[in-house]
Protein backbone atom coordinates (compact mmCIF):
# COMPACT_ATOMS: atom_id res chain seq x y z
CA UNK A 1 0.00 0.00 0.00
CA UNK A 2 2.78 2.40 0.63
CA UNK A 3 3.92 2.93 -2.98
CA UNK A 4 0.07 3.58 -3.54
CA UNK A 5 -1.34 7.05 -4.40
CA UNK A 6 -4.81 8.16 -4.58
CA UNK A 7 -6.37 11.57 -6.12
CA UNK A 8 -9.36 12.98 -3.76
CA UNK A 9 -11.61 15.17 -5.22
CA UNK A 10 -14.18 17.24 -3.40
CA UNK A 11 -12.62 18.28 0.01
CA UNK A 12 -15.97 18.41 1.98
CA UNK A 13 -17.75 16.57 4.67
CA UNK A 14 -16.13 12.94 3.53
CA UNK A 15 -13.50 14.48 1.86
CA UNK A 16 -11.67 15.97 4.80
CA UNK A 17 -12.73 13.01 6.84
CA UNK A 18 -10.92 10.18 4.65
CA UNK A 19 -8.11 12.67 4.25
CA UNK A 20 -7.40 13.25 7.90
CA UNK A 21 -7.47 9.32 8.27
CA UNK A 22 -5.33 8.73 5.31
CA UNK A 23 -1.88 9.65 6.67
CA UNK A 24 0.86 6.95 6.36
CA UNK A 25 -1.26 5.15 4.19
CA UNK A 26 -0.78 6.21 0.63
CA UNK A 27 2.72 7.65 -0.59
CA UNK A 28 0.62 10.15 -2.07
CA UNK A 29 -2.10 12.07 -2.06
CA UNK A 30 -3.36 14.66 -4.40
CA UNK A 31 -6.53 17.12 -3.40
CA UNK A 32 -8.14 18.92 -5.41
CA UNK A 33 -10.62 21.19 -4.28
CA UNK A 34 -11.95 24.82 -5.09
CA UNK A 35 -13.74 26.00 -2.00
CA UNK A 36 -12.64 28.55 0.64
CA UNK A 37 -13.15 27.74 4.21
CA UNK A 38 -16.11 28.98 6.15
CA UNK A 39 -17.23 29.01 9.42
CA UNK A 40 -20.31 26.73 8.91
CA UNK A 41 -17.84 24.31 7.22
CA UNK A 42 -17.02 24.06 10.45
CA UNK A 43 -20.06 21.61 11.80
CA UNK A 44 -19.89 19.02 9.25
CA UNK A 45 -16.37 19.08 8.50
CA UNK A 46 -14.60 19.61 11.89
CA UNK A 47 -11.22 18.91 9.81
CA UNK A 48 -10.45 22.18 9.53
CA UNK A 49 -11.21 23.55 12.70
CA UNK A 50 -8.01 25.67 13.42
CA UNK A 51 -8.52 27.54 10.27
CA UNK A 52 -7.78 31.24 10.99
CA UNK A 53 -10.45 33.32 9.65
CA UNK A 54 -8.70 36.73 9.34
CA UNK A 55 -8.46 36.05 5.62
CA UNK A 56 -9.49 33.47 2.90
CA UNK A 57 -7.83 30.29 2.87
CA UNK A 58 -9.26 27.65 0.56
CA UNK A 59 -9.95 23.99 1.82
CA UNK A 60 -7.01 22.96 -0.14
CA UNK A 61 -4.36 24.59 1.11
CA UNK A 62 -5.36 24.20 4.73
CA UNK A 63 -5.25 20.29 4.20
CA UNK A 64 -1.83 20.54 2.30
CA UNK A 65 0.31 22.34 5.38
CA UNK A 66 -2.01 20.62 7.96
CA UNK A 67 -0.95 17.07 6.38
CA UNK A 68 2.60 17.52 5.64
CA UNK A 69 3.32 19.01 8.80
CA UNK A 70 2.15 15.88 10.13
CA UNK A 71 4.76 14.08 8.80
CA UNK A 72 3.07 10.81 8.51
CA UNK A 73 5.28 9.64 5.52
CA UNK A 74 2.23 10.80 2.52
CA UNK A 75 3.25 13.01 1.14
CA UNK A 76 0.04 15.38 -0.07
CA UNK A 77 -0.48 17.44 -2.89
CA UNK A 78 -2.60 20.03 -3.77
CA UNK A 79 -4.38 21.76 -6.57
CA UNK A 80 -6.89 24.60 -5.71
CA UNK A 81 -9.45 24.39 -7.91
CA UNK A 82 -12.67 22.52 -9.50
CA UNK A 83 -11.64 19.55 -11.49
CA UNK A 84 -12.49 19.79 -15.30
CA UNK A 85 -11.88 18.28 -18.46
CA UNK A 86 -8.20 20.22 -18.60
CA UNK A 87 -7.68 17.78 -15.67
CA UNK A 88 -7.76 14.59 -16.97
CA UNK A 89 -4.02 14.57 -17.64
CA UNK A 90 -3.10 14.96 -13.51
CA UNK A 91 -4.94 12.02 -12.93
CA UNK A 92 -2.62 9.72 -15.11
CA UNK A 93 -0.27 10.82 -12.23
CA UNK A 94 -2.20 8.59 -9.80
CA UNK A 95 -3.18 4.77 -9.24
CA UNK A 96 -6.45 5.43 -7.89
CA UNK A 97 -9.36 8.21 -7.95
CA UNK A 98 -11.27 9.00 -5.06
CA UNK A 99 -14.44 10.84 -6.09
CA UNK A 100 -16.36 13.06 -3.34
CA UNK A 101 -17.50 15.25 -5.06
CA UNK A 102 -21.21 16.97 -4.07
CA UNK A 103 -22.90 16.92 -7.34
CA UNK A 104 -23.43 15.05 -10.60
CA UNK A 105 -21.92 17.19 -13.54
CA UNK A 106 -18.98 17.18 -11.67
CA UNK A 107 -19.54 13.20 -11.20
CA UNK A 108 -19.81 12.57 -14.82
CA UNK A 109 -16.96 14.48 -15.90
CA UNK A 110 -14.59 12.57 -13.79
CA UNK A 111 -16.11 9.21 -14.53
CA UNK A 112 -15.55 10.43 -18.32
CA UNK A 113 -11.80 10.70 -17.79
CA UNK A 114 -11.50 7.47 -16.05
CA UNK A 115 -13.15 5.49 -18.65
CA UNK A 116 -10.99 7.44 -20.90
CA UNK A 117 -7.83 6.42 -19.40
CA UNK A 118 -9.22 3.50 -18.01
CA UNK A 119 -7.99 4.86 -14.27
CA UNK A 120 -9.77 2.93 -11.34
CA UNK A 121 -12.22 4.96 -9.41
CA UNK A 122 -14.39 5.24 -6.53
CA UNK A 123 -17.47 7.06 -6.40
CA UNK A 124 -18.13 8.21 -2.67
CA UNK A 125 -22.29 9.04 -2.25
CA UNK A 126 -23.91 10.22 1.64
CA UNK A 127 -26.67 11.25 2.79
CA UNK A 128 -28.36 11.03 6.43
CA UNK A 129 -29.80 7.23 5.67
CA UNK A 130 -26.97 5.90 3.71
CA UNK A 131 -23.93 5.67 2.22
CA UNK A 132 -22.94 4.16 -1.37
CA UNK A 133 -19.66 3.19 -2.63
CA UNK A 134 -19.45 2.72 -6.32
CA UNK A 135 -15.99 0.66 -7.93
CA UNK A 136 -15.11 1.06 -11.41
CA UNK A 137 -12.21 -0.42 -13.47
CA UNK A 138 -12.82 -1.41 -16.72
CA UNK A 139 -16.53 -2.44 -15.76
CA UNK A 140 -19.58 -0.67 -15.67
CA UNK A 141 -18.82 3.21 -15.21
CA UNK A 142 -20.80 5.96 -13.01
CA UNK A 143 -22.61 6.72 -15.99
CA UNK A 144 -24.22 2.89 -16.46
CA UNK A 145 -25.08 3.01 -12.64
CA UNK A 146 -26.89 6.77 -12.88
CA UNK A 147 -28.87 5.99 -16.22
CA UNK A 148 -30.50 3.32 -14.54
CA UNK A 149 -30.50 4.73 -10.82
CA UNK A 150 -33.09 6.48 -8.47
CA UNK A 151 -32.15 8.17 -5.12
CA UNK A 152 -28.95 9.43 -4.04
CA UNK A 153 -26.75 7.46 -6.06
CA UNK A 154 -27.33 10.51 -8.14
CA UNK A 155 -26.15 12.99 -5.83
CA UNK A 156 -22.81 13.16 -3.93
CA UNK A 157 -21.53 13.94 -0.71
CA UNK A 158 -24.67 16.71 0.27
CA UNK A 159 -27.30 17.03 2.27
CA UNK A 160 -25.99 15.76 5.41
CA UNK A 161 -26.50 17.86 8.79
CA UNK A 162 -23.54 16.65 10.92
CA UNK A 163 -20.13 15.16 10.49
CA UNK A 164 -19.70 11.83 9.14
CA UNK A 165 -19.38 9.08 11.93
CA UNK A 166 -15.88 7.74 12.52
CA UNK A 167 -17.86 4.02 11.73
CA UNK A 168 -18.86 5.03 8.76
CA UNK A 169 -15.08 6.70 8.00
CA UNK A 170 -13.38 3.24 9.12
CA UNK A 171 -15.82 1.54 6.65
CA UNK A 172 -14.76 3.63 3.80
CA UNK A 173 -11.31 3.67 4.44
CA UNK A 174 -11.43 -0.51 4.11
CA UNK A 175 -13.14 -0.55 1.25
CA UNK A 176 -10.56 1.63 -0.53
CA UNK A 177 -7.40 0.18 0.99
CA UNK A 178 -9.40 -3.61 -0.58
CA UNK A 179 -10.17 -2.21 -3.70
CA UNK A 180 -6.70 -0.56 -4.33
CA UNK A 181 -4.96 -4.34 -3.31
CA UNK A 182 -7.33 -5.53 -5.85
CA UNK A 183 -9.96 -7.18 -3.34
CA UNK A 184 -13.23 -5.64 -4.53
CA UNK A 185 -13.67 -6.22 -8.34
CA UNK A 186 -14.84 -2.97 -11.12
CA UNK A 187 -18.43 -3.04 -11.14
CA UNK A 188 -19.40 -3.57 -7.43
CA UNK A 189 -21.67 -1.30 -5.57
CA UNK A 190 -21.51 -1.11 -1.81
CA UNK A 191 -24.51 0.41 0.27
CA UNK A 192 -23.52 1.28 3.80
CA UNK A 193 -26.70 1.81 6.10
CA UNK A 194 -25.84 4.61 8.66
CA UNK A 195 -28.56 3.46 11.33
CA UNK A 196 -28.15 -0.41 11.53
CA UNK A 197 -24.75 -0.28 10.05
CA UNK A 198 -26.03 -3.45 7.63
CA UNK A 199 -23.79 -3.54 4.49
CA UNK A 200 -25.65 -4.52 0.96
CA UNK A 201 -23.59 -5.45 -1.82
CA UNK A 202 -24.32 -6.40 -5.62
CA UNK A 203 -22.47 -6.61 -8.65
CA UNK A 204 -23.13 -3.97 -12.13
CA UNK A 205 -23.40 -4.66 -15.31
CA UNK A 206 -22.02 -2.36 -18.52
CA UNK A 207 -24.92 -0.80 -19.78
CA UNK A 208 -24.89 -1.83 -23.27
CA UNK A 209 -25.91 1.94 -24.18
CA UNK A 210 -24.35 3.46 -21.91
CA UNK A 211 -22.96 7.00 -23.98
CA UNK A 212 -19.69 7.12 -22.50
CA UNK A 213 -18.64 3.34 -22.40
CA UNK A 214 -19.69 3.25 -26.26
CA UNK A 215 -17.56 6.42 -26.82
CA UNK A 216 -14.58 5.59 -24.91
CA UNK A 217 -14.14 2.12 -26.00
CA UNK A 218 -15.82 2.42 -30.05
CA UNK A 219 -12.78 3.65 -31.48
CA UNK A 220 -11.40 0.24 -31.76
CA UNK A 221 -13.93 -1.17 -34.25
CA UNK A 222 -13.79 2.20 -36.49
CA UNK A 223 -11.38 0.35 -38.62
CA UNK A 224 -13.37 -1.62 -40.89
CA UNK A 225 -13.23 -4.83 -38.48
CA UNK A 226 -16.93 -4.34 -38.91
CA UNK A 227 -17.74 -5.90 -42.32
CA UNK A 228 -20.89 -5.20 -43.91
CA UNK A 229 -22.13 -8.24 -46.26
CA UNK A 230 -25.09 -9.74 -47.86
CA UNK A 231 -26.28 -11.96 -44.67
CA UNK A 232 -25.42 -9.06 -41.93
CA UNK A 233 -22.50 -7.91 -40.55
CA UNK A 234 -19.98 -9.71 -40.10
CA UNK A 235 -17.14 -9.17 -37.09
CA UNK A 236 -14.29 -11.14 -36.44
CA UNK A 237 -12.78 -10.77 -33.00
CA UNK A 238 -9.26 -12.73 -34.27
CA UNK A 239 -9.09 -14.75 -30.60
CA UNK A 240 -11.18 -17.08 -29.02
CA UNK A 241 -14.23 -16.33 -26.78
CA UNK A 242 -15.70 -17.78 -23.58
CA UNK A 243 -19.44 -18.51 -24.87
CA UNK A 244 -20.36 -19.39 -21.41
CA UNK A 245 -19.93 -15.92 -20.07
CA UNK A 246 -20.74 -14.09 -22.99
CA UNK A 247 -24.01 -15.97 -22.79
CA UNK A 248 -24.15 -14.06 -19.13
CA UNK A 249 -24.28 -10.67 -20.36
CA UNK A 250 -26.54 -11.74 -23.07
CA UNK A 251 -29.62 -12.49 -21.94
CA UNK A 252 -32.08 -14.49 -23.90
CA UNK A 253 -29.09 -16.11 -25.59
CA UNK A 254 -28.54 -20.19 -25.88
CA UNK A 255 -25.75 -22.31 -26.42
CA UNK A 256 -25.45 -24.81 -29.04
CA UNK A 257 -22.09 -26.43 -28.57
CA UNK A 258 -19.66 -23.88 -30.22
CA UNK A 259 -21.86 -21.45 -30.88
CA UNK A 260 -23.87 -18.87 -28.77
CA UNK A 261 -27.12 -18.12 -30.73
CA UNK A 262 -29.21 -14.87 -29.93
CA UNK A 263 -32.74 -14.45 -31.37
CA UNK A 264 -35.19 -11.71 -30.89
CA UNK A 265 -37.78 -9.74 -33.39
CA UNK A 266 -36.24 -10.93 -36.77
CA UNK A 267 -33.07 -9.98 -35.02
CA UNK A 268 -29.93 -12.56 -34.71
CA UNK A 269 -26.29 -12.50 -33.35
CA UNK A 270 -24.14 -15.73 -34.05
CA UNK A 271 -21.04 -15.93 -32.22
CA UNK A 272 -18.63 -19.28 -32.61
CA UNK A 273 -16.00 -19.60 -29.84
CA UNK A 274 -13.24 -18.60 -32.31
CA UNK A 275 -14.56 -15.17 -31.91
CA UNK A 276 -16.67 -14.84 -34.85
CA UNK A 277 -19.64 -13.07 -34.48
CA UNK A 278 -22.61 -12.66 -37.56
CA UNK A 279 -25.30 -9.65 -36.75
CA UNK A 280 -28.67 -10.35 -38.75
CA UNK A 281 -30.85 -6.96 -38.67
CA UNK A 282 -28.61 -4.99 -36.75
CA UNK A 283 -27.00 -1.72 -38.07
CA UNK A 284 -23.47 -1.12 -38.24
CA UNK A 285 -23.44 0.86 -35.53
CA UNK A 286 -25.65 -1.11 -33.29
CA UNK A 287 -23.33 -4.13 -33.75
CA UNK A 288 -20.14 -2.31 -33.24
CA UNK A 289 -21.95 -1.14 -29.66
CA UNK A 290 -23.28 -4.58 -28.57
CA UNK A 291 -19.39 -5.70 -29.56
CA UNK A 292 -17.91 -3.25 -27.70
CA UNK A 293 -19.85 -4.28 -24.61
CA UNK A 294 -19.53 -8.14 -24.79
CA UNK A 295 -15.91 -8.32 -25.40
CA UNK A 296 -14.52 -5.31 -23.27
CA UNK A 297 -16.52 -6.86 -20.30
CA UNK A 298 -13.17 -8.87 -19.19
CA UNK A 299 -9.82 -6.49 -20.34
CA UNK A 300 -7.49 -9.13 -19.18
CA UNK A 301 -9.02 -11.51 -21.73
CA UNK A 302 -8.16 -9.48 -25.04
CA UNK A 303 -4.51 -9.97 -24.36
ZN1 LIG B 1 -20.88 3.17 -18.67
Amino acid sequence: MESKSILVIGAGAVGSAFLESSQGIFKKVGIFDGDIISKSNLITQPFYQGCDFSSPVSKVAFSVNKLNSLNSGTEYKGYERYFTEKDFETMKEYDLIADFTDNVNSRKIINAGCVKYGKAAVFVSLNEKEASLFFYKGSACFNCLFRNSIGHVKEGCESIVSAPENEFISFLKENIIEFALNKIEGGRIVLFNLSNKRVLSSMLKKDMECEVCVRHTMKKFEDGFLQVCSSGIKFSYGKKLNLKELSSMLSGGRLYGEYLIFNENNRSILVSSDGDFLFTGYTREEAGKLITVLVSQDPEKKE
